[in-house]
């Protein structure tokens, strides 16, 4: 027996790629084409969750224009004519970032889920799809970055405390060596204080700079222009005295020289991190990459127990003060490409290529 179906893909429209996409209601297929009905008048996005058409009805458009100006209304369902959903998604959560940053106390997930016209659920798991954080993790980091900024403008840190949002000395307290890797008064005073020796030297990537604390090292900058890593060590350590290396400390520089252009040396040497207790945690899993292999930003983030914190491991990478020892330069792209060094991309291909990755 010939069924309907049967009949109608004989038709033109039937045996049209798109009128498929149609079918399946593919997403892909949105706002490459448009289709319109002849019998309700309406044209619709491919994904359209409406009732099926028969496709005698059906026409294609390669615009929203196209189809307006043969005289059909948009979808009020699939709504074509606005920005396609994941845009609108996109500028929703931008929004609700900004307002984030704008709020003293961290924001309720059901009021940030209203405001965006969302559920719980789906806000929560689109938020942290687009910033790689939830909204909780990303308040904090975005209190962070406010009493970072106060404890250097305020006069006292009580007074940094309150007008970063914290309704408490103690709320502060608790979370302090999290947001700041230090006691707010060391913060205040610009890092690890006292005298930091230092010395500029020259390796094949360039100019180095070493310095270090009564501790250990605790940075390593790579560049062209010597004296612009020393005014980054200043900007890096703002109160701390800076010393120029002495014979010993000269040795020091020798030793992580040779260490660059030979990495199979190994490098021990005591090192001084300062960092929040995430960026420590990130450095730590960095020095545990073998040398002469690479892992990427997931691997990182997964070793961490955070999959979904790649972003957070590239910007602790991007953060780390002292190259080569903690081989932020072994940490590339899932596909395995070569992206983002602080030093230069080229340095980083260069450090690889000493430790044998290709
Ligand atoms: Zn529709």
């Amino acid at each position: 027996m010939k069924t309907r179906s049967q009949t109608i893909s004989t038709t033109a429209t039937a045996d049209d790629p798109r009128w498929q996409a149609i079918m399946e209601r593919r997403k892909a297929a949105d706002d490459t084409f448009f289709y319109s009905v002849k019998t309700t008048g309406v044209y619709c996005r491919p994904s359209c969750a409406t009732r099926l058409a028969n496709p005698k009805n059906v026409a294609f458009h390669a615009s929203t224009t196209d189809a307006e100006q043969a005289g059909f209304r948009p979808c009020k369902r699939c709504k074509p004519n606005e920005a396609p959903l994941a845009m609108q998604q996109i500028d929703r959560i931008t929004e609700i970032c900004r307002l984030i940053e704008r709020s003293d106390q961290p924001p309720k997930l059901e009021n940030l889920a209203r405001q965006a016209g969302m559920s719980k659920f789906h806000f929560h798991r689109l938020f942290r799809q687009h910033t790689g954080l939830t909204p909780k993790a990303y308040g904090a980091y975005q209190r962070t970055q406010r009493i970072q900024q106060k404890l250097r403008e305020s006069s006292s840190v009580t007074e940094a405390i309150f007008d970063a949002g914290f309704n408490s000395n103690s709320r502060f307290y608790e979370n302090s060596d999290a947001m700041l890797g230090m006691s707010p008064t060391e913060f205040r005073m610009g890092g690890p204080t006292g005298e930091l020796r230092f010395a500029v030297g020259e390796c094949s990537l360039g100019a180095i700079l070493v310095a270090a604390s009564s501790i250990g090292v605790c940075a390593i900058f790579l560049g062209d222009d010597p004296q612009e890593l020393v005014d980054e060590l200043h900007a890096r350590f703002p109160s701390a005295a800076l010393v120029g290396g002495d014979e010993e400390f000269e040795r020091l520089i020798a030793i992580v020289v040779g260490f660059v252009e030979a990495p199979s040396m190994g490098l021990s040497l005591p090192l001084d991190i300062r960092g929040t207790a995430f960026q420590q945690r990130v450095w730590k899993a960095l020095r545990e990459i073998p040398l002469g292999t690479t892992a990427s930003y997931l691997d990182i983030a997964r070793k961490l127990g955070k999959p979904e914190s790649t972003r957070a491991v590239a910007q602790a990478c991007a953060a780390n003060p002292i190259a080569v020892a903690i081989p932020c330069h072994r940490v590339v792209k899932s596909d395995g490409q070569i992206s983002g060094y602080r030093w230069g991309i080229e340095r980083k291909r260069r450090l690889l290529e000493k430790e044998g990755v290709n």
